[in-house]
């Protein structure tokens, strides 16, 4: 009798107040190489019913450990599992570069028959890498226009794996493996038409270890004003227009066809806007195109690019939207031609764009041509400049049959007047690409087509000005 209470006793005690086993660590997410900063999460949780006592996270490289994290745990509430977020500067810790060691060490609130403490050290062999990529600018000044585009040229070590040029919100993808020398890469990059002259661009490139260095762009930006124009909204327009959108957008049409039209201009508009940033995604990592880009021919400008415009319903503005792009008018359903050679990124019903075509012209340059009435190519399909891909229309939000015309890079829209003008092209763009020697062309995938052999002299082929536009 005394002896089975003492053995429930010793089985109480032990559920209580012993583990079956340390506790056990987790490296969740862990960033490696260690950066400068280093990031991740580690789990550690009691095997058995007593808490954890303490927490410690270290870094041991030569030999000289760093602590990372150290906490004592109250006894009461009983904590079993800690998630341990790692945000530490080892810019300042003076720990050195190359192979060490993350330990772990933990103990709980468990009794140890044999006497001390039970802890459990886990570890896990690291790279620590604090050292960022060394960014070198080519390029030592920028002219560019509010809305406008400029290319930067740069030196980047190889161990960037990343390289973009940041313009506040806004992110350019740029490029390496364009020139012969592997370390001299290069990045389109705007500053859109909604910020303003203060913009700052900054390249930015980072290593594999989250190691970052930013290099402020030496731009030059010249401000723009742009028109203001009202567009008058009325009942006719409403009927032909709001119940297409909406139904072919996938939302229901209101009776209040006023109401409808600033779903269609406000959210399908943006919806429409988010999908070019997708469509336009994937560029070829050079340029398809050749010299300057060619603007729709015997077509008269009905609105230039980011016109602020304000929409009249019987004497009241209802609505305000920027407009993206240009409008070109000429007869009834002419024939669209390709701005530039490409390849179609996108064939089919866009939003407010309507029956809209999308061609990728390599280095993050698109161009898109919105309300055809007939579309006659395919997503994949190689163009050339000025091939014929499609009739002028009145689909999606136009009053009247026309071509809106856009430029993007990287889904955001610039100034089509850039790319018309032979001298901006050869200034800005051309000149800049043919500065140094060009790699042998890369082998050519679906979405890159192989662009024309470099001449003998190595200077990069496709930047040749004024010739293919009909
Ligand atoms: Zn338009």
């Amino acid at each position: 009798m005394i002896l089975g209470a003492l053995v429930v006793l010793a089985g109480v005690v032990w559920w209580l107040k012993l583990e079956p086993g340390p506790p056990k660590v987790e490296f969740a997410h862990l960033q490696e190489p260690i950066g400068r900063s280093a990031t991740g999460e580690i789990v550690v949780r009691s095997t058995g019913r007593p808490g954890l006592r303490y927490v410690e996270v270290r870094l041991v490289a030569n030999g000289q450990p760093t602590t990372l994290h150290s906490e004592e745990i109250p006894a009461s509430p009983s904590v079993n599992e800690r998630h341990i977020a790692l945000n530490s500067d080892l810019s300042t810790t003076g720990v050195v570069e190359g192979p060490a060691k993350l330990e772990v060490v933990a103990g709980t609130y468990a009794w140890h028959l044999l006497g001390g403490e039970r802890q459990s050290v886990a570890s896990r062999d690291v790279t620590i890498d604090t050292t960022p990529p060394r960014v070198d600018l080519i390029t030592t000044q920028n002219y560019m226009r509010l809305g406008g585009v400029a290319l930067q040229l740069f030196h980047v070590t190889p161990d960037a794996t990343d390289v973009t040029v940041k313009v506040d919100q806004y992110t350019f993808q740029a490029v390496r493996g364009f020139f012969a020398d592997p370390t001299v890469g290069l990045a389109l990059f705007a500053v859109p038409q909604d910020l303003t002259t203060a913009a700052r661009p900054v390249l930015r490139a980072v290593d594999a270890a989250g190691n970052a260095t930013e290099v402020e762009l030496p731009v030059s930006i010249k401000g723009h004003q742009f028109p203001e124009r009202q567009l008058q909204i009325d009942d006719a327009f409403l009927q032909r227009k709001v119940p297409e959108i909406l139904s072919k957008s996938g939302k229901p049409v209101p009776a209040d066809l006023v109401q409808g039209y600033l779903v269609v201009n406000r959210d399908v508009r943006k919806e429409s806007e988010d999908r070019l940033d997708v469509i336009t995604k994937n560029s070829a990592d050079v340029p398809l195109w050749t010299g300057v880009f060619h603007r729709q021919t015997n077509a008269a400008p009905m609105s230039a690019f980011a016109d602020r415009r304000s929409y009249i319903y019987k004497g009241e503005t209802i609505d305000r939207q920027t407009h993206l792009g240009y409008d070109l008018a000429s007869l009834k359903r002419a024939p669209v031609e390709a701005t530039q050679a490409g390849v179609v990124q996108f064939a089919g019903y866009l939003g407010i764009y309507g029956d809209t075509v999308v061609i990728d012209h390599g280095l993050g340059i698109a161009s898109l041509y919105g309300h055809l009435s007939s579309i006659g190519v395919k997503e994949g399909q190689k163009v050339q400049a000025g091939e014929i891909i499609g009739q002028t229309g009145e689909t999606g939000l136009a009053g009247g049959d026309h071509l809106h015309f856009s430029i993007l890079l990287r889904g955001v829209q610039v100034d089509p007047v850039e790319w018309w003008d032979p001298k901006w092209i050869r200034e800005h763009l051309s000149d800049q690409l043919a500065s140094l020697p060009a790699a042998k062309p890369a082998t050519a995938t679906a979405s890159a087509p192989q662009p024309a052999p470099a001449p003998a002299n190595g200077a990069a082929a496709q930047v040749a000005d004024g010739q293919a536009h009909p």
